[in-house]
């Protein structure tokens, strides 16, 4: 299955950075006829409007699903459960129901449910983001080399599956399928973790702040500069992130604990050549990333400058 477009009309459910981005990257690409779009309040929905954010913004949910091929819900985790209730009744027969939280099991135990006969549930995940949000901050090149991960819930015949992943690899996505539990465990890892902790080094340097002025702002252009983008993370996506997927963060945060102990005894005792060793291997996973493409070596993390 290449080129596209691959459905007649697209809906997106919620107007944010991944929603706005998958718009601009679908129009690129040519990947659907009509695209519509609902955001749940009305401010979002006219900023929609005057930037041209999909052919047509609608007042309602179901109004926007009616007669959708595909429709995707781009709201927080904690937010897709209501959402698929409110839209079901509306959902057109053989339509594909897909998403892009960035938990899975809990989207799909929240979703499931809600389902009518007939309509095929394909949760995906994009592992692309910025620290924006909001209907003005995607750009269609987002999801360009970056992976899309589909879960499909068991029973889904294959199709739905392959025309879905033909139109994120048209959104310039790499594709892959993964089960929910290890998704969510493998993010907890590459993802959630990662922001709590920068979410907490900021903190922590906020509370020294008090003590050193505003020191800790003026010479941020170390490791703390880049803590401070992640910890600029939409805080009602990231708390429903956490509230969803606490198992698998917890599981991580304490072999997180563990390890930060290691090293805390080691440079107490001046164990110099554990803390070489640990960050030699480091480094390693850091080529290992950027051999991968998913980063460059570029100085500043090689943020290019990125157009809509
Ligand atoms: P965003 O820019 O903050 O946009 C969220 C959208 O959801 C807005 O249109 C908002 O509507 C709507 N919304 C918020 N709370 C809602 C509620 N309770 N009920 C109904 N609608 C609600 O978010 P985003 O970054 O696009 O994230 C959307 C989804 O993608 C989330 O599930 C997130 O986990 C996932 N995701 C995010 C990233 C990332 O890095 N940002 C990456 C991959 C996946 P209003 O504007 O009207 O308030």
């Amino acid at each position: 299955m290449s080129g596209g477009p691959f459905y007649d009309r697209v809906a997106l459910i919620g107007l944010g950075l991944i929603a706005s981005s998958m718009f601009w990257a679908i129009r690129r690409a040519g990947l659907a006829g009509e695209v519509t779009g609902f955001a749940r309040s009305a401010a979002t929905r006219e900023t929609a409007r005057r930037i041209g954010l999909c052919d047509r913004v609608c007042d309602s949910a179901a109004e926007a699903v009616d007669g959708a091929d595909l429709v995707v819900l781009a709201v927080p985790v904690g937010a897709m459960g209501d959402m698929a209730a409110a839209i079901a009744p509306a959902l057109k027969p053989g339509a594909t129901l897909s998403d892009v939280g960035s938990v899975k099991r809990h989207v799909i135990d929240a979703v499931a449910p809600h389902l009518p006969e007939g309509v095929h549930f394909v949760p995906g995940h994009p592992l692309a983001g910025t620290e924006h949000s909001g209907p003005e901050s995607g750009f269609a090149e987002l999801f360009d080399n970056r992976w899309c991960l589909l879960v499909p819930v068991d029973g889904t015949p294959p199709e739905p599956v392959a025309r879905l992943r033909a139109f994120w690899e048209g959104m310039g996505a790499h594709v892959e399928e993964m089960e929910a539990d290890h998704h969510d465990l493998v993010l907890a890892v590459t993802s959630h973790a990662p922001h709590l902790i920068a979410y907490t080094m900021v903190g922590v340097a906020d509370d020294l702040r008090r003590v050193t002025d505003s020191e800790v702002i003026k010479y941020s252009a170390a490791g703390f500069r880049d803590f401070t983008r992640i910890a600029a993370s939409d805080p009602t996506m990231w708390r429903d992130v956490f509230l969803t997927n606490k198992d698998a963060t917890l599981e991580i945060l304490g072999r997180f604990t563990e390890e930060l102990f290691a090293l805390q005894r080691a440079i107490r005792t001046g164990d110099g050549e554990l803390l070489f060793d640990y960050f030699t291997h480091t480094r390693a996973i850091r080529r290992g990333i950027i051999e991968a493409g998913q980063d460059t070596d570029a100085p500043d993390f090689g943020r290019a400058k990125v157009t809509r």
